[in-house]
């Protein structure tokens, strides 16, 4: 079956659906004196760090100079000091875990601040409501008053005219604050489902639509626990591409980043509902599996590796055959009492073992180390 995956190329296998928008460029204004230096001073940090000049490394340098973010600045510090490479994959992991974030928290406090205008305004109403029926109080006894008073007939229906005119006030003010609190309710609605949008955004990749590496952090987390207290066991798979470096110099990034979406395509098709297929990170992906054996987990990770090895890629334009993409992965069974950190070292030995015995295989690690 032939599907359109993806602007630049053609997949003849499996089947996948539009990526999402990328990031946006987030936006931090200070002085115009000391933005303007401090996009200089990115710029010039790209360029001396030999990084990607797109969008996200720009702002997360920016984030740097500017120090809007000190989760940015005390992680790109650590790095230098620790004279580690600072390279685009760890910027990009970087930009999502902090700059992303931030993002999503500058909307949901815009939308809190919303659902508090949409409140005064309600409370607003429901107080000129409390003031109109005050008042429709003191014209009905008034209007008492005047018929318990001996009087004339023309008083009594001048009194009746008054309650009616107040009457149809006071319908007219209940029907303005129902309108209102109707309003209002619908504005909430949109609201809530806002904030599930943005929730649901903070915890997917980008580029290819599936679970970031903090959706995969908290479901490995939440398997741990429920491991130790109902003895559920799990497995993990960690897959990386292989010589990614060698098909984006060849083909280009963008062209890259189409395989990145399609081979994420494929692997979250590719897992059954419960399970989680997760970008990892640059070129590295990582599956949960709930309730899950070794010998399970590792024919599904080779299934899904022969599935990626039997795609044929085409660039679109030109219909020029690009070359194969294969995957080397390492499968790992949590052990009793692991930790997240020590089941994802464990797939990652497996996943380099995989490698240094030729690449396009599945290794498992065994239990414990
Ligand atoms: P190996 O088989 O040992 O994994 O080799 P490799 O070339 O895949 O590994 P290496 O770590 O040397 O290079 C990873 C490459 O993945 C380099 C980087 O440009 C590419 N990469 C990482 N993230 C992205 C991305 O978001 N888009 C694109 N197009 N490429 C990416
Ligand atoms: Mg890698
Ligand atoms: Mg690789």
């Amino acid at each position: 079956m032939a599907i359109a995956p993806s602007p630049s190329i053609h997949v003849t296998t499996s089947a996948m659906s539009n990526p999402e928008d990328p990031p946006r460029w987030p936006a931090y204004f200070r002085s115009e004196d000391a933005s303007a230096r401090h996009a200089n001073q990115a710029l010039a940090r790209l360029q001396q760090e030999s990084l990607s000049p797109v969008p996200q490394n720009y702002a997360l340098w920016f984030a740097y100079y500017a120090q809007t973010h000190l989760d940015v600045v005390h992680a790109l510090d650590t790095v230098s000091f620790a004279q580690q490479p600072i390279t685009n994959m760890l910027c990009e992991d970087l930009h999502q875990r902090f700059l992303s974030e931030a993002k999503n928290n500058e909307t949901v406090r815009e939308t809190g601040a919303r659902i508090q205008a949409t409140l005064t305004g309600v409370s607003g109403r429901v107080d000129a409501a409390r003031a109109a029926t005050h008042q429709y109080k003191e014209v009905l006894q008034s209007a008492a008053r005047q018929f318990g008073a001996p009087g004339d007939s023309e008083s009594v229906r001048s009194a009746l005219r008054t309650v009616l005119d107040n009457t149809s006030d006071m319908l007219a003010h209940n029907q303005e604050l129902e309108d209102a609190l109707a309003q209002s309710s619908q504005v909430m609605q949109s609201l809530a489902a806002d904030l599930e949008a943005v929730r649901k955004q903070s915890l997917t990749d980008s580029l290819t639509a599936l679970c970031n590496r903090k959706a995969f952090d908290t479901e490995i987390a939440r398997l741990a626990r429920q491991a130790q207290t109902d003895g559920l066991r799990y497995c993990m798979v960690m897959m990386d591409i292989d010589h990614f470096k060698v098909f984006n110099d060849t083909y280009g990034h963008q062209v890259g980043d189409d395989v990145l979406r399609v081979v994420g395509r494929t692997l979250g098709q590719g897992v059954r509902s419960g399970d989680m297929a997760a970008r990892y990170g640059g070129e590295e992906f990582a599956i949960l599996l709930p309730q899950t054996e070794l010998p399970v987990a590792l024919k599904l990770a080779n299934m899904l590796r022969a599935t990626i090895e039997g795609m044929s890629l085409t660039r679109r334009k030109s219909g020029d055959k690009l070359s194969r993409i294969t995957l080397s992965g390492g499968v790992a069974e949590m052990a009793a009492g692991e930790s997240p950190d020590a089941l994802v070292a464990r797939a990652d030995a497996a996943l380099y073992q995989a490698k240094s015995r030729g690449r396009n295989r599945i290794e498992a690690h065994a239990n414990g180390y």
